[in-house]
């Protein structure tokens, strides 16, 4: 076995290799982009070195550079991780080369089955049987045309190169073909350097099971049963299950016979995936990953085995630890993606902080693979994946409850993410009911993506207690002169001062504006939203950020997030977010001023230049920061009067907190 390997990826699978080599006792090599130099995946290797900026075609895709670092740091083996340079056949032979062991099938295994076409065409020598099509050599328009109208429409044009879902045109008549084919070379140009191209017969509703198998260096090959990843978007993977439900065991003894002889016919060695399409009781090779797949933590969970243990273990020479006959499984499991990303546009990737994040708890039933913590950034420099969520349980209703819940204990705060939209695939009756095939997002589209509600007034009145409960902490904390008894920054003191029974609050709710008014109550709160009937709110209490209590007879227990003047109220499996309608930001807004005395973000307060109770001018230095090797002063967005002064010289804040209280004068 390898005394020490290096991992040529970032993320969650680079985690996730590192934690295995770990408990094999292997040292690991992280690679790391500037832009990732304080990475998960860099603080839990042994050793870490920078490759290059950003981008990655200057640093992840630089085979030259991390095998030149392979050997500067001893490692004998890289492990690719997925995507990147995991299915470059190039860089394969360029470790082999180097005397460093690419842990991954052989060159001419990765260089066939990278080519859609060129695999076609060995799977079907190999009696694979496929999906009805052209993948042949001859790429001039009339062949192609020809080809289609042979194989009727409607047809799907392929990347032969591709993956990701990318280069692909479904073509419904033959006026559409022309343009698809110019469509999917353009793109299968640029994304794979190779416009060359495979027609298939576009099945109507197919499921998508994939096999996944494994060989070794001994002539051993055994498939470890399957995984169902019907439920897609744009082609694309969003939620998988093992086992594919409802599969007939001969279809899947089958399919597992077809993939183990699908890895035979090009003397595969490792880890592989077979993909089928599996349509009214047949099923058909669409294409083989080289390399270990995403969604391999289902299969982990079914059969408890560490799949990069079995990798690692072959790339050193060691025969498979099972034979066919002794591979079981047990159980359901399924996998879902979580991403930052925004189905209400588009699904757009969105990039920015985690200013807070909470997975639920991982147990014998929940596993969280993830690469990022709370305070690291999405960026548009890679992938936008936050976690991977997998879920285990005897069958498969009960796994399926797991993940509801384990999704709705999710809270991601700081960029919007799939989330909801993975909560409301898992609860769907038609996905419990295994009504499954790859059309299945697209036609409950108006379920799963229903148009933005407004913020229930349970909702309201949870944002209005929490700022209620947090400001008064907050001057207590710091004690100061009194100023506007009237500014909502104070008012805990001030309705206390004048004797005061209820307090209003203004939040926006998108923009739309939403009035919540307090009333205190001997034992605890009424709370009426939008003038409506108010709600009772007893035993109320708010700690590290976790209001718990009961409105309206119902308990209640939200985690409330609160950045400058951004609420987010996540409570249920539900977030909802705010904005607080704050006056003194207003007035600053109308200076031209920040109007947020928050931390801009996370640094060191290094001096503070005010003290409570001190009048100051509009643009007055109040604090000095530092983040990111950089000064920051943070200055009066208007006339007023220090109130409070929440942090010392030497403090650390993280972004967002609220670093000093002003009251801005009147007029
Ligand atoms: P990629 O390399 O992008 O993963 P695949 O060939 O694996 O490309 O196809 C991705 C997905 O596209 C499949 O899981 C399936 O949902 C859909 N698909 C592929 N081929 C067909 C087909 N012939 N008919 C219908 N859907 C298909
Ligand atoms: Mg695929």
């Amino acid at each position: 076995m390898f005394d020490k390997i290096l991992i040529a990826n970032r993320g969650e699978i680079a985690c996730r290799v590192i934690r295995t080599a770990r408990r094999m006792g292997i040292r690991t090599v992280a690679v790391h982009s500037e832009a990732d130099a304080r990475a998960m995946h860099v603080q839990m290797a042994d050793e870490a070195v920078c490759i290059g900026p950003a981008p990655v075609g200057e640093s992840y895709l630089r085979g030259d550079v991390i095998l030149e670092v392979a050997k500067r740091t001893g490692a004998q083996a890289v492990h690719p991780g997925y995507g990147f340079l995991s299915e470059n056949a190039a860089f394969a032979a360029a470790c082999a080369e180097a005397g460093v062991v690419f842990i991954g099938p052989p060159i001419e295994a990765i260089r066939v089955m990278g080519s859609k076409a060129e695999s076609k065409r060995v799977m079907s020598q190999a009696d694979v049987p496929l999906v009805p099509g052209y993948h042949g050599e001859a790429q001039d328009f009339a062949t192609l045309s020809a080809e289609a109208e042979r194989i009727g429409y409607p047809v799907l044009v392929k990347a032969s190169a591709g993956g990701g879902g990318k280069g692909m045109r479904v073509v419904r008549s033959a006026g559409e073909l022309a343009d698809a084919v110019a469509g999917a070379q353009r793109e299968a140009k640029a994304a794979f350097g190779d416009d060359s191209l495979l027609l298939e017969k576009y099945l109507g509703r197919p499921r998508h099971v994939e096999i996944q198998v494994f060989a070794d260096t001994h002539g051993n090959a055994v498939y470890l049963f399957e995984r169902d990843c019907s439920v897609q978007r744009r082609h694309q993977k969003v939620i998988e299950e093992a086992p594919a439900p409802n599969l007939p065991d001969e279809i899947r003894r089958r399919m597992g016979e077809a993939a183990v002889a699908a890895a035979k016919a090009v003397n595969y060695v490792g880890a592989g995936t077979v993909e089928f399409l599996y349509e009214d009781g047949g099923f058909y090779f669409i294409e083989m990953n080289t390399r270990l797949q995403v969604e391999h933590p289902v299969t982990e969970m079914i059969t408890g085995l560490d799949l990069v243990e079995w990798q690692l273990r072959v790339a050193a020479g060691g025969e498979l630890p099972l034979r066919q006959d002794q591979l079981t499984r047990r159980g359901h499991a399924f996998e879902a993606r979580l991403y930052a990303e925004d189905p209400q546009r588009e699904f757009l990737p969105a990039i920015g902080r985690l200013v807070h994040l909470k997975p639920p708890a991982e147990t014998a039933h929940v596993r969280v693979d993830t690469g990022v913590r709370q305070g690291d950034e999405v960026t548009m420099f890679y992938d936008p994946m936050i976690a991977k969520l997998i879920v285990w349980d005897e069958d498969r209703d009960a796994a399926l409850r797991r993940l509801r819940v384990a999704l709705s204990q999710y809270e991601v705060v700081g960029v919007t993410t799939n989330v909801g939209f993975l909560g409301a695939i898992a609860g769907h009756p038609a996905f419990r009911a295994v009504e499954l095939d790859t059309g299945f997002i697209e036609r409950h589209r108006a379920d799963l993506l229903p148009p933005p509600a407004a913020v229930p007034d349970r909702g309201l009145a949870v944002a209005a207690l929490a700022v209620l409960l947090r400001r008064r902490a907050e001057t207590k904390a710091a004690p100061r002169a009194a100023g506007d008894p009237n500014s909502p920054w104070l008012f805990a003191n001030g309705w206390r001062l004048n004797e005061e029974t209820h307090y209003d609050l203004r939040l926006m709710d998108g923009e739309t504006a939403r009035e919540v008014t307090l009333h205190f109550r001997p034992d605890g709160y009424e709370v009426a939203v939008d003038g409506g009937a108010p709600l009772a709110a007893t035993g109320i209490a708010l700690a590290d950020g976790v209001l718990t209590g009961s409105i309206g007879g119902a308990k209640v227990r939200a985690t409330v997030v609160q950045q400058g003047l951004d609420l987010t109220i996540l409570s249920e499996g539900a977030v909802w977010r705010l904005k607080l309608d704050d006056p003194s930001a207003r007035a600053a807004e109308q200076e031209g001023g920040s109007g947020r005395l928050t931390a801009p973000m996370p640094g060191t307060v290094v001096r503070v230049l005010v003290e409570p109770g001190q009048a100051v001018e509009a643009g007055a230095p109040l604090m000095l920061l530092e983040a990111m090797k950089m000064e920051h002063t943070i200055k009066a967005p208007a006339a007023g009067t220090v109130s409070a002064v929440n942090f010392a010289a030497g403090d650390q804040v993280s972004e967002g907190v609220d670093l000093l209280v002003l009251d801005i004068a009147e007029g």
